[in-house]
């Protein structure tokens, strides 16, 4: 089989790439190892797509390069991406910044994609896992488990090994093995934080609003307000997920349990309840868990209560009503990593950005180009990384398919 343009991998940056490819003529094809392109798009926004974000400042970008990742996604604006719907059949709408199918299923967006694909005539070969690129004199060689395709331009849009299951085996950097282009290792992004500490053995379960910071040696570096899901071996939820992109060694995480109460309100409140034991007030603020948890941490971390069963505690001096606010509003926790790859939405690492053109095409190995996320940027929660793949995918589909032509 030949192609003017190989796009290795249908998912969302592939296949946006494919069919950017076929509006200039070229004569595409489309390799996907899965059985079905699109399968991780369908999951996306909980099945509903949050495929863009109005919000397009630089901090919800992650890459080593940021500079790189904001300028190639400067390139096309939300209308440039939103016409490119609107050419699929895809209406999409905007609620508070965040933009969905109006269908708000993910399955409108997969469809219309291999509609156009269907529609473009591109030759799309499901079950079929590309193994190796190989560089010819003119082209490349792409070689497969069943059979070699020669193209003469290649679009590698493998994703990364982010939410896959255990039994799948990421195969897409090592494609390039052999053409001396620069990677750096995958590592997860937007999952779980996890913790060591006591804490987390009580507090499995619970579900509350809270705002969380990261810092790192007392420096805050991103506070995020939200949903947390408290796990019994750290914190989950979007609020957590968008703070993994800054995990380090020796970080922690402060989280105020009761962020739309200042600390002048919490101290009269906490003074109006001194007949009541600590853990009674807690329980009526928190969930059950939540509050045993408060009210063990309360006791434990703060020296005026030493000695004192938890279960015992009362707020009955100013002192002891201080160190209950602090440790309600700025509740640490030691972070020691994040979960695996396989439960994490996005990929840190890649190809690096600098290896690419303004058009996604590696400086050092023309005709061929990458997309989506098998590229060195993670972006946060709320849109960015189907918005990093549109971006890309137009980018690198238009470029080689003129490339090839
Ligand atoms: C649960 C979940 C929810 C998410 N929700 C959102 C959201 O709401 N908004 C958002 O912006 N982002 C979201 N993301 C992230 C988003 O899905 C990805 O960033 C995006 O799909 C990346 O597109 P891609 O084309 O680069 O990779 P993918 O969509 O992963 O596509 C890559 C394709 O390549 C195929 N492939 C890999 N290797 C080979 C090979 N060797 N040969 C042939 N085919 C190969 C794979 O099977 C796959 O189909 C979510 C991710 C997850 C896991």
């Amino acid at each position: 089989m030949n192609a003017d343009v190989l796009v290795i991998g249908g998912g969302a940056s592939g296949m946006t790439a494919a069919i950017k490819a076929a509006e200039t003529g070229a004569d595409v094809a489309i390799i996907e190892k899965k059985e079905q392109m699109g399968k991780k798009l369908l999951t996306t926004g909980n099945g509903r797509c949050n495929l863009l974000n109005s919000d397009r400042s630089p901090k919800h970008f992650h890459s080593s390069d940021p500079k790189k990742a904001c300028e190639m996604l400067d390139a096309l604006s939300n209308k440039d991406i939103l016409d490119h719907f609107a050419v699929l059949g895809v209406l999409c709408r905007e609620t508070e910044g965040y933009y969905y199918p109006y269908s708000n299923q993910a399955l409108t967006v997969n469809q219309a994609f291999n509609k156009k694909i269907k529609e473009l005539g591109i030759n799309v070969l499901t079950g079929c896992e590309a193994i190796k690129i190989e560089k010819k004199a003119k082209g490349f060689k792409v070689i497969c488990a069943d059979r070699v395709i020669d193209s003469k331009t290649v679009i590698i849009s493998a994703g990364s090994p982010a939410g896959l299951n255990i039994k799948e085996k990421y195969t897409g950097l090592g494609l390039l093995d052999g053409l001396n282009i620069k990677t750096m290792a995958f590592s997860p992004a937007l999952t779980a934080l996890l913790s060591g500490d006591k804490c987390t053995q009580y507090w499995s379960g619970v579900r509350c609003e809270a705002l969380i910071s990261i810092a790192d040696r007392g420096e805050v570096l991103r506070s995020e307000k939200g949903e947390l899901m408290l796990a019994p071996d750290g914190i989950s939820g979007i609020a957590a997920y968008q703070l993994s992109h800054y995990v380090k060694d020796g970080c922690c995480c402060l989280i105020d349990f009761a962020f739309d109460r200042d600390e002048k309100e919490l101290f009269a409140f906490f003074r109006s309840q001194s007949s009541r034991t600590l853990q009674d007030i807690l329980e009526g603020m928190f969930a059950l868990k939540l509050a045993k948890t408060l009210c063990m941490e309360v006791c434990f971390r703060n020296a005026v209560f030493k000695g004192i069963k938890p279960y015992e505690a009362r707020l009955d001096t100013d002192e002891k009503i201080k160190a209950a606010i602090s440790t309600v509003k700025e509740f640490k926790v030691n972070i020691t990593g994040l979960r695996g790859l396989g439960e994490s939405q996005v990929a840190k690492g890649g190809i690096l950005l600098d290896e690419t053109d303004e058009n996604c095409m590696i400086k050092k190995c023309p005709g061929l180009f990458a997309c989506g996320e098998i590229l060195d940027f993670a972006g946060d929660c709320g849109g960015y990384n189907l918005m990093w793949a549109w971006t890309t995918g137009i980018k690198a589909g238009t470029a080689a398919g003129r490339y090839a032509l």
